[in-house]
């Protein structure tokens, strides 16, 4: 048997680990035989050294291994799902999910919350009353077959060691390691069983990668795990340095994707939202147009059939926070900067986010952005709005969005969001 401590040395030193080394210690992790601290000194020994690419390929495997594979071949539709390395105002997953299933692919969304200042997909459909986040992976399939998407919580059998491995990186400061990344969230898009991917590469302030050659990196290295495990993987790298559309936080959240889905959404998020749909699209070998069904309002019905097949009532109001302040332009002049992790983390305050897997989010809480960058604004203007049902909360959500906007006298340059596209 490999000795933990051995590893845990040959790896700081620099050495390559052994495919039958990564598996034993990641299924001795996964039982409790090594210790938190043991892992917790491991990871970081990678996240200064990293991974060689038949050791990444050997992680994954064993993050795969350590559950089950969902089966999701017995579909008539091609299956495409698409995965976000996170932003702030991230809704698309609501709005594509739909879309793309109404493009003729059958879309299974296996999705996490939020943690951080980053917000969960789970977390915002759960504003909707009724909705339920977890299914049986009978009723993943029931559902998938029935509306053509589906958009639920990864149940606990799929790639259990990345959820301990996860909260320890969480813990330890090392979150930030493309080859921990990449084999997180590939062991789970692998295990679900989809057939194609798409990932969207967040890159600026408020993505985990801030420069364009790490994100670079980050996609090319999961597209590669993907293709390498046959699933047809590709990358759009897409800017997040302010927030994606106005609403930050959950029912907010909502209430924009179901705008958007009417066809009235801001310009930035339908963008993300239409690039990575014809993405998608493509991948799945279908040809229609996304734009189409966004402008028909099929793909409206196609959400509140997926929402009331998960228990959601889509036409029930949402809850609406009880307090309001704003954050006020200081000068005139033009939005040159939001800063999105600001914003990100002053929602997380105001209740929308949590700081532990355990605590409760407010489905209420969260920040509208009345203006974005481009938009000319005038003194004590209205920026920020700013949400929440506990006025205790305004203080540090005003804290965190100190020097988060930037007024210049000139119009910044107006720039795609959707930066490259890899795979
Ligand atoms: N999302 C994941 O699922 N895993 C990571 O490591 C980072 C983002």
């Amino acid at each position: 048997m490999p000795d933990a401590v051995d590893l845990i040395r040959s790896k700081r030193d620099g050495g390559q680990l052994s495919a039958a080394d990564i598996r034993w210690l990641i299924a001795a992790y996964t039982t409790g035989t090594i210790a938190d601290e043991q892992m917790a000194a491991l990871l970081m020994a990678i996240y200064f050294r990293g991974l060689a690419a038949d050791e990444l390929m050997a992680w994954t495997d064993a993050m795969i291994s350590s559950g089950e594979r969902l089966e999701l071949g017995g579909l008539a539709a091609p299956t495409v799902d698409k995965h976000s390395t996170g932003g702030v105002g991230d809704k698309v997953s609501l709005i594509l999910a739909p879309l793309v299933a109404r493009c003729g692919a059958a879309v299974p969304q296996l999705s996490g919350r939020g943690l951080g200042h980053t917000g969960g997909t789970l977390d915002k459909l759960e504003s909707i009353p009724g909705w339920r986040a977890s299914l049986s992976n009978a009723e993943i399939g029931a559902v998938l077959a029935a509306t053509g998407c589906v958009i639920c919580a990864a149940g606990d059998g799929l790639a259990p060691a990345d959820r301990r491995l996860y909260a320890l990186r969480d813990v330890t400061g090392t979150v930030e390691s493309i080859p921990l990344i990449a084999s997180s969230i590939m062991s789970k898009k692998i295990a679900e069983g989809t057939g194609s991917l798409v990932l969207d590469v967040k890159v600026g302030r408020g993505a985990f990668m801030q420069d364009l050659a790490s994100a670079r990196q980050l996609a090319q290295t999961m597209v590669d795990l993907g293709n390498a495990y046959g699933v047809r993987t590709s990358a759009l790298l897409t800017r997040m340095d302010a927030p994606l559309g106005r609403a930050v936080g959950n029912a907010v959240e909502v209430e924009e994707s179901v705008e958007t889905l009417r066809g009235h959404g801001p310009a930035d998020l339908v963008e993300v939202t239409l690039a990575l749909a014809a993405e998608m699209v493509r991948l799945a070998g279908l040809s229609a147009d996304p734009a189409d069904a966004l402008a028909d309002g099929s793909a409206l019905e196609r959400y509140c059939e997926m929402i009331k097949a998960q228990g959601g009532d889509p036409e029930a109001p949402l809850p609406s926070a009880r307090h309001t302040e704003f954050v006020t332009a200081q000068s005139q002049g033009w939005l040159q900067r939001l800063d999105a992790r600001a914003v990100g983390v002053a929602a997380w305050r105001l209740g929308a986010g949590r700081a532990r897997k355990e605590d409760a989010v407010s489905a209420s809480a969260g920040i509208i952005c009345l203006a974005k960058p481009g938009d000319e604004v005038a003194p004590g203007q209205p920026v920020l709005e700013l949400r929440t049902d506990d006025p205790g909360k305004f203080d540090r959500a005003r804290e965190a969005l100190a020097g988060a906007v930037g007024i210049g006298p000139d119009a910044p340059e107006p720039a795609g969001l959707v930066l490259e596209r890899i795979g």
